[in-house]
């Protein structure tokens, strides 16, 4: 494991800060079903993300799933093919059809200049993900859902802490979906939650996460599912939330550094800063012009791998690519989306990466582009 170097770690509490805390549960006997631990993280990521409704889940995924159903979204949903597999997976689960809308070549979010040439009668909302810590581009967004009277779902899975003109992400749109999942830059172990605007929508939300049931009652107003967070994440959560702060710190000067190294390369391009937007430094993708170097993106992550040091395809293949999907849509041309998810690799990124290793990682690089 030493000199194993993974695309990312885990954010770890201090492991006597996190038996502490989960002594109280064991005192109270309450292991799920919104106990006071779920409520205290609730109240507290509230106020972290800047967000005025929040609700927590058992994962990121179901988080999403429960949005689609709580707005009861029907027909197509416009969405990008360059995401992680819960995206477009939730969309089908719930019925709908993914419409797959190209990114932008620099933002990598969804192309806000395609969106309307592929709204149609049974339009109902748009999905949009908010890639690697950038920012959707939400004002044109949300001029579009107004005019065309659709939702606004953001997958805001990397985007934990990210604010946009001194705003919480999560308070952007209809429904935002956050992923608490180990790999995150926070984690409840497993775990996600769900921010929205209408607060109406909590009884609504909380119902359909806990098999449709009315609040104290045994009768069911919705057809349900299963997706409550339990007291062991929501203590790992607010432990975590202690130390993310410092956390991101340390992934700053990683991000930093790679940044400082890369920017000079033809061949390569970087993720883009957005004016206005805090980041989280959660990833660092590098886009790979095999058309301006003598390498391509196969052959880095090869040098890479003998090194043991883990690069990921982030994302590749495209959902719309996923043989399980296979001639179930129409046909998108989604020309920018398939050129980035050909050619990017995201680099090892976590808060105690030293920069020792990081001049390692460039070192293979530079080699390749360069030669
Ligand atoms: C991680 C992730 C999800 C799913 O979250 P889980 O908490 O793992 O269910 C959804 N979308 C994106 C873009 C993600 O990266």
């Amino acid at each position: 494991m030493k000199n194993f170097i993974p695309v990312t770690r885990p954010l770890l509490p201090d492991f006597d800060d996190f038996v502490n805390e989960l002594r109280d549960v064991w005192d109270n006997q309450w292991l799920t079903n919104y106990g006071p631990k779920h409520q205290k993280l609730e109240a507290e990521l509230k106020s972290y993300l800047g967000v005025e409704n929040i609700s927590l889940f058992t994962n990121g995924h179901l988080a999403l799933q429960v949005a689609l159903r709580a707005l009861e979204l029907k027909g197509e949903i416009i969405t990008t093919p360059f995401t992680y597999a819960s995206t477009t997976h939730a969309i089908v689960e719930c019925g709908c059809t993914p419409v797959f809308c190209d990114i932008d070549p620099v933002t990598l979010t969804i192309d806000t200049k395609k969106i309307e040439d592929l709204i149609t009668e049974k339009t109902t909302a748009i999905l949009a993900v908010h890639v690697y810590g950038t920012a959707c581009d939400h004002k044109e967004l949300k001029r579009i859902a107004n005019k065309h009277n659709l939702k606004l779902i953001y997958d805001a899975a990397h985007t934990f802490g990210v604010t946009v003109d001194g705003k919480g992400i999560g308070s952007l749109g209809d429904i935002s979906m956050f992923s608490f999942h180990a790999t995150k830059v926070f984690n409840t172990i497993e775990g996600g939650c769900l921010t929205y605007s209408d607060p109406s929508l909590k009884q609504k939300i909380e119902a359909i996460c806990s098999f449709g049931f009315e609040k104290n009652t045994s009768n069911a107003l919705y057809v349900g599912t299963n997706a409550k967070m339990t007291e062991v994440s929501a203590v790992m959560g607010l432990c975590n939330l202690k130390i993310v702060d410092e956390s991101l710190k340390k992934r700053k000067k990683v991000f930093e550094y790679y940044n400082e190294k890369f920017k000079n390369f033809d061949a390569l391009q970087l993720i883009c800063e957005q004016e206005g937007v805090k980041t989280n430094y959660s990833y660092y993708p590098i886009i790979i012009n095999p058309d301006k170097c003598k390498t391509n993106c196969d052959q880095i992550a090869k040098k890479l791998e003998e090194q043991q040091i883990i690069p990921r395809r982030y994302f590749a293949p495209l959902t719309s690519e996923f043989s399980c999907y296979k001639n179930c849509f129409k046909n998108y041309e989604t020309p920018v989306a398939d050129f980035v998810s050909k050619n990017v690799l995201v680099l090892p990124l976590y808060p105690n990466l030293n920069l020792e290793e990081c001049e390692k990682i460039y070192n293979i690089i530079v080699k390749e582009l360069e030669k």
